[in-house]
């Protein structure tokens, strides 16, 4: 059969398109090689965040007292907490189906690779379309060091599913992921140390908060190592004859080592190029390897489209969303164009930061003028009320003509106000205009207001 639309991929970027194309009146076929859904709400966005906020109770029950709730005896089940994941995980995988054949997008289960743009294969049957849009996204990078392939260790997807619990656990790069499986490990009570090349981690986050962010884990026992360098790994055997992990480094202080029970590897990740047939179309590639977009997200081959981590942009599942609605736009021939101006980036600890639009460290390497508005979130009175004995810090970066060109948050529910930032970045609003804007009070987003 021939399709207006065919879709490779379906994470959160194939899915969508699938969705607004079929919503739209076309005719689409989706192919998805394991399952609907794909990183984010598989082993990605959904199940970490099901498994933090497993971890966040826990650490609200042990600390209760300090609203003067009393909880006697407070304790967690792991393979509970993982059971609860795979439930959430499941549900909405469900609802993606549902949505995409309610859309009457056709799904077929399988690996599809490209004949040529007009013509997929999947199994022993040939799909033709007339526009084909890549949606494959990313996949862990494991980097080659030396002694890796004699070490077990974790990727995410390992440290999701694990029912047994390590005394100590490695994680190398201090990056959103590693920030975040840190996070939830050191709440329950495992030992953590964090190995970050660079000297900071969360690179690509306000720096200011993020070295406030890790002060408070390390306050609260997660080892930090900076600017140092995994040389190599080897194992060697505990005090009880278990099997754990040396892992070997360098720094300025010379050359060391660290050992744990575990190891979970999340230095980056890497576009899904290989095994789907892209030499027969042969996009232009980025010096990444990512796929070169224009701002409908098309490709240099006529008739090709990427969006998702695949093009390499923020490796976000909501940019991937958005990427995906304009390439549909474009093959509509809608008016659309993809804008990276505001796109919000959230770390999912506990407390949460979050940010949007430029850092001060992006603006001094565009060498862009700016004024940085800084307040601490006791300004807002529904923060002191929901956090007791905990700050955090509210940052506008603002241009010389008062537009805001960044907002970052330290404090919880960043997560969730962000996007008020988020939205005054796009529209370019002045501080003034956006400070006409009511704010419900109390909130935790009058901090915005306050700050103004
Ligand atoms: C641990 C972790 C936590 C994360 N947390 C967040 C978060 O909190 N918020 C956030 O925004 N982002 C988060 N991300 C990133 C987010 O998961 C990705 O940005 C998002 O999934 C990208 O969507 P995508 O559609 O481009 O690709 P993917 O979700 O990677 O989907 C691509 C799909 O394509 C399929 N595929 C590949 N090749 C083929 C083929 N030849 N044939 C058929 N199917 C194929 C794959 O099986 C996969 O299902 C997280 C990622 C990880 C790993």
């Amino acid at each position: 059969m021939k399709y207006q639309i065919a879709i490779i991929g379906g994470g959160p970027a194939g899915y969508t398109a699938a969705e607004t194309a079929g919503k739209a009146g076309l005719s689409v076929v989706l192919f998805e090689k394991r399952i609907l859904g794909g990183v984010c709400l598989n082993e990605g966005c959904i199940p970490t965040k099901t498994l933090l906020y497993s971890a966040k109770t826990y650490d609200s029950a042990r600390h209760a007292s300090k609203y003067a709730v009393n909880v006697s005896e407070v304790s967690f089940d792991l393979p509970k907490i993982i059971a609860r994941k795979q439930k959430v995980v499941r549900k909405l995988v469900l609802g993606v189906k549902g949505k995409l054949t309610a859309n009457n997008v056709t799904i077929v289960n399988g690996e599809a690779s490209i004949v040529d743009k007009n013509h997929i294969l999947c199994g022993d049957e040939t799909y033709e379309c007339d526009n084909l849009l890549l949606c494959t996204g990313s996949e862990t990078f494991i980097p080659p060091i030396p002694g890796i392939d004699t070490v077990p260790y974790w990727t995410h997807r390992d440290a999701l599913d694990n029912k047994e619990f390590p005394r100590s656990l490695v994680v190398i790069g201090g990056g959103v992921i590693g920030m975040e499986f840190a996070s939830f490990f050191n709440s329950l009570g495992v030992e953590v140390t964090v190995i970050e090349m660079l000297d900071e981690i969360l690179g690509g986050m306000d720096k200011e908060l993020s070295a406030m962010l890790r002060a408070e884990y390390a306050k609260r026992g997660i080892k930090f190592m900076l600017n140092t360098k995994v040389v190599s790994l080897d194992g060697s055997a505990g005090e009880n004859g278990e099997t754990q992990v040396r892992v070997n480094y360098e720094n300025a202080e010379g050359t060391g080592f660290s050992v744990a029970e575990k190891l979970l590897m999340s230095v980056g990740r890497r576009p899904v190029t290989k095994g789907l047939g892209l030499e027969n179309l042969n996009p232009e590639k980025t010096e990444r390897g990512n796929i070169r977009v224009d701002g409908q997200m098309r490709t240099s081959v006529t008739g090709v489209y990427a969006c998702g981590d695949l093009t390499g942009f923020s490796l976000l599942a909501h940019t991937a969303v958005r990427e995906a609605e304009v390439a549909v736009h474009a093959v509509l021939g809608k008016k659309d164009c993809m804008s990276y101006r505001a796109i919000p980036g959230v770390v999912y600890t506990n407390p949460e930061i979050a940010g949007v639009g430029d850092t001060e460290e992006a603006l001094q390497k565009k060498g862009i003028p700016y004024r940085t508005v800084k307040l601490p979130m006791a300004y807002s009175g529904r923060f002191v009320a929901e956090n007791e004995g905990v700050n955090g810090m509210c940052k506008l970066l603002l241009a010389e003509d008062d537009t805001v060109l960044g907002a970052h948050v330290l404090g919880n529910p960043a997560s969730e106000i962000i996007t008020l930032a988020g939205m005054a970045v796009e529209l370019k609003l002045t501080a003034a205009e956006w400070k006409k804007i009511v704010f419900p009070h109390p909130t935790v987003g009058e901090i915005f207001k306050e700050a103004l």
